[in-house]
């Protein structure tokens, strides 16, 4: 976890270096996030192309994925009536072992003023939906260095002995 942070920040250098906000970097990303989409969930999109049931053992299953007309995987959802906007109700499915979802959590935790896991997650699913997205947020939280310095306890300090001339 550590390589990856070390990774995190030589990305956020280098994208400073050449003058490239984050926003371009996560468009750029977002190619990468269909093609993880694709190497994660092909089996379901498949079965999705073809009219197919999903396996029982998908993990996106209990979701009622479908996919809209840009290939991205949306939940169905229960929230149709709801007053929402589409990516609310439909938000897009990511898989959690993707960089992608990496660098979101990460951007939606320091948007909102490094606040916590499901303070991130609810903004985060205003418009992706990653499952056990809540592991993710909360790893990307512990490896934060903002989240771990305001967060550190402070040392114990054992105090050393008195000197003779205070003791009497
Ligand atoms: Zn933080």
């Amino acid at each position: 976890m550590a390589k990856w942070s070390s990774t995190y920040f030589r990305f956020g250098t280098l994208l400073r270096g050449i003058g490239i906000s984050f926003q371009c970097a996560c468009n750029s990303y977002r190619a990468e996030g269909i093609s993880c989409r694709h190497k994660f969930y092909s089996a379901e999109i498949s079965a999705l192309r073809s009219n197919k049931q999903l396996r029982n053992s998908s993990e996106i299953k209990s979701l009622v994925p479908y996919l809209d007309e840009g290939c991205l995987l949306r939940i169905t959802g229960r929230l149709l009536e709801a007053e929402l906007c589409f990516g609310e109700k439909h938000p897009i499915i990511l898989p959690r072992r993707c960089k992608f979802a990496e660098l979101l959590a990460t951007r939606e935790h320091e948007r909102i003023g490094h606040c916590d896991a499901s303070a991130t997650l609810t903004q985060l699913r205003k418009k992706y939906w990653i499952p056990k997205g809540r592991q993710l947020v909360k790893t990307m939280i512990r490896i934060c260095v903002i989240c771990k310095k305001y967060n550190a306890e402070p040392a114990d300090q054992l105090s050393g002995q008195l000197p003779r001339d205070r003791i009497s």
